[in-house]
């Protein structure tokens, strides 16, 4: 059945106790109502009808609307607090895979793709839910019926009741062969369905490239094919299940001829009444609705089971950048940075991006980072707010290893500004603050004229206006300069700036430049540059190569000693610009 998978659930279901309690006595109180239904009418049958005791037929005629009314009272309980009972177990358990998910270290966001998750944390969620809300119930409500249908059959004639028995045995059979083929099938179901999501949200984040390069053609036959897959895959599923379900719909049928047979026979010979077998015949009634239910259940249980496997692979990858046990957090930091023989792949990866890298940053000092594409800047950026960890040596923030601090407390002294400005569907001030505490007016003003991103208060509705991907839409520079706010904002004593400037103006380079100098007077600046002309705020500037430091030094001295570093920084403007700076 998969139940066992469904153990890591019990825990949700705690707070809802009350609602369950209240779900199992309407379960069990329409399951009485719909099994005394045919006792009343055999009663009926051989009672007043074959004694022509007419007057009592009105008043058994009641107590059967009596006990059909009472069954839909019990149901409706039992669909409306089930329904209750898992709605807010979905919501929980969405909200935990949600924590989850931000928990992980950024590897484990580079390794899986966002359709796969989003996949999970939408249609996957919901089909566990489904099964506890239905699926569990059906097959609850099932072997309830069962039982107890058997249990009342046995007391009326336990030779029939034998009968019937023998032939729902294959039951048995059907269900295992079911179970073992759509396992599989439900599980390439839920992949492919993934699959299918990441082509939408490639597509919807990629339109542009898309439009750009008319590939739309291309992009509607991945999607086709992939959708293609999906439809290959449903219509077995829906085989396998019109099988189950012919099969299964059978063996009632079967075993009513039986009944009509036998039971025709013992009445015919006076060891059953006829009120006896019409019962007898309204209990095998009973067990067709099951039938069907188990079908139903099946598949439900086998996708539910899926389901959670694959919530389970997300689930149970623990966090790898945590809190150690005894974390300090970081009082008053001066923000002495140290690289100690620093060594880093990428998980997954065999290539050594850094290895033994030395590097010290004193502070309030600012260092710029120079290097070829690809040689690790950003990679080394990552390092120190432990977005990675080292797979060799250490990184030091005022003589502690990063490792040894509390997450919270490192980051919240260090401001960061990646290549990429993402920016969340939310406010200007709230992409700015994001999430911190308290925010004086006054902090926010200055953040915003040290990145020039004064633009903010000409938008339609000033701060409050909606930036990311719903709302107004900024351009790159823009985007880098909120971004930059966002880094300095709170007066962050580290400062973790990539490439900062690189989609400015170079006029508005200068006057930023001009206001970052001040900001990073007095705190510690890791700048990765590219651009000559940025060079100007670093006092001191180290030249990446090979995965290790190659050179540290002035700007000017550097020019002259390092030829790399002159090939790399060759533009004779800029540099003239820097060494007049
Ligand atoms: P650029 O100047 O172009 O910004 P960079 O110096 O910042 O380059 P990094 O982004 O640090 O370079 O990348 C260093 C190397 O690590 C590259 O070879 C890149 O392919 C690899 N790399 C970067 N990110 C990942 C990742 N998430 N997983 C695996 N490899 C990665
Ligand atoms: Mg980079």
């Amino acid at each position: 059945m998969g139940l066992l998978a469904l153990r890591r659930y019990v825990p949700y279901l705690r707070p809802y106790l009350g609602l369950v309690v209240v779900f199992g006595v309407a379960q069990l109180g329409s399951l009485a109502a719909a099994a005394s239904i045919p006792k009343v009418i055999q009663y009926i049958i051989d009672g007043p009808i074959t004694h022509h005791q007419l007057g009592q037929l009105v008043p058994m005629a009641g107590l059967l609307v009596l006990v059909g009314l009472l069954e839909f009272v019990f149901i409706y309980l039992r669909r409306n607090y089930s329904g209750i009972a898992s709605l807010r177990i979905e919501t929980d358990l969405r909200n935990d895979f949600y924590a989850h998910l931000q928990n992980l270290q950024v590897s484990f966001h580079d390794n899986w793709q966002s359709g796969q998750l989003l996949s999970r944390a939408i249609s996957d969620i919901a089909t566990v839910r489904r099964f506890v809300s239905f699926g569990l119930i059906w097959f609850l409500q099932t072997f309830v019926t069962f039982v107890v249908v058997f249990v009342l059959m046995i007391g009326l004639d336990w030779v029939l009741a034998l009968v019937v028995v023998v032939c729902m045995l294959p039951i048995a059979y059907f269900s295992k062969k079911f179970q073992d083929k759509y396992r599989v099938i439900a599980r390439r179901l839920q992949d492919q369905q993934g699959d299918l999501t990441t082509i939408i949200e490639e597509m919807a984040t990629g339109v542009r490239i898309i439009k750009a390069f008319g590939r739309m053609p291309l992009m509607q036959k991945r999607f086709e094919d992939q959708a293609r897959l999906l439809r290959t895959t449903s219509l077995e599923g829906i085989k396998a299940r019109a099988l189950l379900w012919t099969r299964l719909n059978f063996l009632p049928n079967l075993s009513l001829v039986a009944v009509l047979l036998l039971g025709g026979v013992n009445v015919v010979q006076g060891h059953l009444t006829i009120g006896g077998l019409v019962a007898f015949m309204n209990y095998v009634f009973m067990l067709t609705w099951p039938m069907d239910a188990i079908g139903w259940v099946l598949s439900m249980s086998e996708e539910c089971r899926t389901a959670s496997e694959r919530l389970n692979e997300v689930l149970d990858s623990r966090p790898e950048i945590a809190d150690r046990p005894n974390a300090t957090s970081l009082e008053r930091c001066s923000g002495r940075i140290e690289f100690r023989g620093v060594g880093f792949k990428y998980p997954k990866s065999d290539e050594w991006i850094l290895r033994d890298l030395n590097l010290t940053i004193e502070p309030g000092e600012t260092l710029g980072i120079v290097g070829r594409t690809g040689s690790g800047k950003t990679t080394l950026a990552y390092l120190l707010p432990r977005l990675y960890d080292v797979a060799e040596g250490q990184v030091l923030v005022d003589g502690i290893d990063v490792r040894d601090l509390q997450l919270r407390s490192l980051r919240t002294h260090i401001g960061v500004a990646f290549e990429d400005p993402i920016l969340f569907s939310a406010s200007v001030h709230e992409n700015l603050v994001m999430g911190r505490p308290i925010v004086s007016d006054e902090e926010l003003k200055r953040a915003i004229d040290v990145a020039q991103a004064g633009f903010v208060w000409d938008l339609p509705w000033g701060l409050e206006t909606r930036v990311g991907e719903q709302g107004y839409t900024l351009s790159g520079g823009q985007r880098q300069r909120l971004a930059l706010a966002r880094a300095v904002l709170g007066s962050p004593p580290i400062l973790v700036l990539d490439d900062p400037l690189s989609s400015v103006d170079v006029h508005t380079e200068a006057v930023i430049e001009e206001s970052l100098r001040r900001v990073l007077e007095g705190v510690t600046g890791l700048l990765v540059v590219h651009r000559p002309s940025t060079l100007a705020l670093a006092d001191r500037v180290a030249l990446i190569d090979g995965g290790a430091v190659v050179a540290v030094g002035a700007h000017t001295d550097l020019l002259k000693s390092n030829d790399l570093y002159r090939a790399l920084l060759s533009q004779e403007y800029e540099t003239s610009r820097v060494q007049t700076a």
